[in-house]
Parts: C-alpha cells; sequence; structure tokens
C-alpha cells in the first residue's frame, strides 16, 4: 500500500510540475482575455497568430455571466462577399481609379476591374477600414498614372505661364509708370525753365527798346548817324520780339491743333533770297559774313510762304545765336534729284555745333542743349521744335547735320511740285 501509495505520490510529484506547467499557461492567457473583454457583454477580437489575422466575435450570456460564446470570422468568405463593396457607382471613379480592398499582407483581396495590376504597396490614396479588421485597407489606383503626371505637367506649365505672365505684366506695368512719372516730371521742369527762358529773351529787347527809346526821345542822341543806329537797333529787337512771341502763339496753337496753314504756289529761291535779303542787314550789323548760293531757276513748293519764312528765320536766328567767334553763316537753297525729288535750303554756321547726342532732343519742346545760364545764349527751346512741325506740315522735314571743320548745318527739305524751271 505504501508502495503503490508511494508511487502514486512519486507519480503525482511527477505529474505536477507538468500540471503547473499547463496551469501556468492556460491561466494567463484566461487572465489576457478577460482583460481584453474587461466587463462588457459583446465584442471583437483581433490578434495575429502564426502571422495570420483572427478576429473572434465574443458574446457574454446576460444569465450566465461566466459563460462566453465565441466565433471566429472565416475572412476567405469575407473577402467574397466585400466583393462587390469594391464596385462604386460613379463612372468617373469607375474610369481612372481602380478601388481595392486589400488584407493584411497588402494583398487584393476585392477589386473594382477584375484584370487591374499594380503595386499594391504604392497605392494613390489608401485608409484602413477599421479596429476590426486591423491592416486591412481601402485603396485607390490610378488605372493610367502617367495621363495624371501629363495633366499635371500641363497644368503646372500653365501656371507657370501665367505666373510669367503676371511678373511681365506687373514688370512692364512699374516700367510704364516709372517712366510716365519721369516724362512729366522731365516735363513740368521743361515749362518752369520756358517760362523762365522765355520771361528773359522778353526782357532783354525790352530793355534795349526802352533804352534806346529813352535817349531819342529825351533828345540826348544829336549826331543823325547815331540816331539811326539806335533806331535800328529799335526795329531789330522789336523784330526779335515779334519772332519770339509768334513762335510762342504758334507753338500753343499747334499744340491745340489749331495752327491753320494757307496752302499756295511758292517759290523756295525766292522765299530764300527775300527772308535772307530781310535778314541780313541785321547779321551785318552784328559782324557776321553772310554768304548765300541759290540755284538758278525757281523751286516749286506747295505751303504757306509765311510759316515757311517763319522756318528760315528761326534756322538763320539760331545759326547767329550759336555762331560764337567766327561768325560766318551760309545760306543755299537747290534741289535733290532722286526718285523722290526735293528742294532744299541749308543753313550753316561754323559755331559751337550741337553737342554729341543731342542731335535728335534738340527738335524736342522746350528742350535746349546749350542753357541760357551755361553758354549765356537766351532761347525758348521751341525755334527747332515748329521749325520741324512746320515742315512735317508741308510733307517735308527739318534736319540737322554735323559740319567738317566745326559748326552746324540745319537742312529745311520740301517736296517739289514739279520739276524746277532753269531759266
Ligand atoms: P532755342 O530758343 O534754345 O534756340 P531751338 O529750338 O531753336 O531753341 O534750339 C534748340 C537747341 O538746339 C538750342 O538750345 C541749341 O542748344 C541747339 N541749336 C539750335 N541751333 C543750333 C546751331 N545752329 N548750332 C548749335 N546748336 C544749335
Amino acid at each position: 500500500k505504501v508502495e503503490s501509495f508511494k508511487k502514486q505520490k512519486d507519480v503525482m510529484e511527477e505529474a505536477r510540475p507538468q500540471a503547473a506547467q499547463e496551469l501556468s499557461r492556460v491561466a494567463p492567457a484566461e487572465a489576457a482575455f478577460k482583460e481584453l473583454i474587461g466587463d462588457g457583454g459583446e465584442g471583437t477580437l483581433a490578434r495575429f497568430v502564426n502571422n495570420r489575422l483572427n478576429v473572434l466575435f465574443w458574446y457574454r450570456s446576460p444569465r450566465e455571466s461566466h459563460y462566453i460564446f465565441g466565433a471566429q470570422l472565416d475572412l476567405a468568405r469575407l473577402s467574397q462577399e466585400l466583393g462587390p463593396l469594391a464596385q462604386p457607382n460613379d463612372r468617373q471613379v469607375n474610369g481612372d481609379l481602380c478601388l481595392a480592398i486589400l488584407d493584411d499582407n497588402a494583398k487584393p483581396v476585392a477589386l473594382s476591374k477584375s484584370d487591374f495590376q499594380a503595386n499594391w504597396k504604392h497605392p494613390f490614396v489608401a485608409t484602413e477600414i477599421g479596429e476590426v479588421l486591423p491592416h486591412w485597407e481601402v485603396a485607390a489606383y490610378l488605372v493610367n498614372p502617367a495621363q495624371l503626371s501629363e495633366s499635371a505637367r500641363t497644368i503646372k506649365l500653365t501656371l507657370g505661364l501665367l505666373i510669367a505672365l503676371l511678373v511681365f505684366a506687373i514688370g512692364i506695368g512699374s516700367w510704364l509708370i516709372v517712366s510716365d512719372l519721369n516724362r512729366q516730371l522731365k516735363l513740368a521742369r521743361q515749362k518752369t525753365d520756358f517760362v523762365s527762358n522765355v520771361s528773359h529773351e522778353l526782357k532783354t529787347p525790352l530793355t534795349s527798346i526802352r533804352m534806346f527809346s529813352e535817349l531819342l526821345a529825351e533828345g540826348r542822341v544829336a549826331d543823325a548817324a547815331k540816331q539811326r543806329s539806335y533806331l535800328g537797333i529799335i526795329t531789330a529787337e522789336t523784330a526779335r520780339l515779334t519772332r519770339l512771341i509768334n513762335n510762342v502763339l504758334d507753338f500753343s496753337r499747334m499744340e491745340r491743333g489749331e495752327k491753320k496753314y494757307n496752302f499756295r504756289d511758292c517759290d523756295l529761291i525766292q522765299l530764300a533770297r527775300e527772308t535772307t535779303e530781310s535778314y541780313a542787314p541785321h547779321l551785318e550789323s552784328s559782324g557776321f559774313r553772310l554768304e548765300t548760293d541759290f540755284a538758278p531757276g525757281t523751286l516749286p513748293v506747295k505751303g504757306d510762304c509765311d510759316a515757311l519764312a517763319q522756318i528760315i528765320v528761326n534756322l538763320l536766328s539760331n545759326a547767329e545765336k550759336y555762331s560764337g567767334e567766327r561768325k560766318e553763316i551760309e545760306i543755299r537753297a537747290g534741289h535733290h534729284d532722286g526718285p523722290l525729288p526735293y528742294a532744299e535750303v541749308r543753313i550753316s554756321d561754323r559755331g559751337l555745333g550741337v553737342p554729341r547726342g543731342s542731335e535728335q532732343k534738340i527738335f524736342e519742346k522746350f528742350y535746349r542743349a546749350h542753357d541760357s545760364l551755361g553758354s549765356g545764349i537766351q532761347g525758348s527751346g521751341l525755334g527747332l521744335t515748329l521749325a520741324r512741325q512746320i515742315a512735317r506740315a508741308h510733307g517735308g522735314d527739318v534736319v540737322h547735320e554735323p559740319r567738317e571743320g566745326g559748326g552746324s548745318c540745319f537742312c529745311l527739305r520740301l517736296p517739289l511740285q514739279f520739276d524746277p524751271v532753269k531759266s
């Protein structure tokens, strides 16, 4: 008996650690299960066993709370059932995208396009299904990724072009604003200069007229020759005033578009000769040597003789003003043959010349290359502007040509009416 008891005891002793082992294996699992489900009445449990997902639904009987019923989800069956869910009704989604339900190994279990193949690990967009099916995802794949990158490239290009266009437009706009501001500023400055220039030009002849007329009126000049010379100065200064006022009035008429011309047949040779003759005494009395060379015959042009004479006077007056030490003026009139024959009056001097870079600017209104302060020569900056505008209104032009040996040459060119008559 003792033997058998001993044997039994030994068996039990041997069996104990095994039982204890089994107990210790079950008890933590039970404890962990209890911990997971808590006191709840029902729920789901998802676990990975041997790297495979197991989903368990459990239910606790309300009457027998120590009984818990469970059911394991058949994931293969679930995949079959989920198939139709991956078939959206939206036609656009169907055309461009393929929807897939991916299992925990990122393998598609349902596809909206059965024959679609892709790198399943790189969907266009994906989201997890939920806690019940951990690692399971609903993913969308682009059917034609190249098309999307193509349209993305087109959009990028269009946007780039639009931005470039915008930057360009802003640049051009800013440049226009800045240049307009500069222009306005320049014009405002030129107008102020013009007012002071004109005032000066009015003042100088008025002072001499007043001085000489007072001398004559008070009878303080007994010498007849001196009297004549003073009267000559008064006449010349009055002519200068008239010229200046005419220029200013004509300029304002032109600016308002009100300048009218009385077009008729003129002979440019005759006009140049008469104008030079009326201006010559003044030039000679100021010590100028005047050389004239008028082509024989006539130079028929259609124009306003007074306006054309005004151009010649303005050019002669400039030649006089900007002559400096060498008081030599040349005036030539002739014609140029060619496909477009034209009549030309050239007025040249040996004076200061037009500074380099100002050759075109001198024809702008109020512009003076030799300002009153620097050169001591007075002017309004309108003479050449008017000369060119009048010439252009006659279909011709006034141009500047540099002169070999110093000085400058201004040419009045007008279209010839018909072949010049040679005498
Ligand atoms: P201004 O009343 O100042 O003479 P113009 O319009 O007649 O105005 O001439 C514009 C500018 O052109 C002058 O200020 C001068 O600097 C230059 N200019 C005109 N004619 C001559 C010339 N014969 N020689 C040198 N410079 C000239």
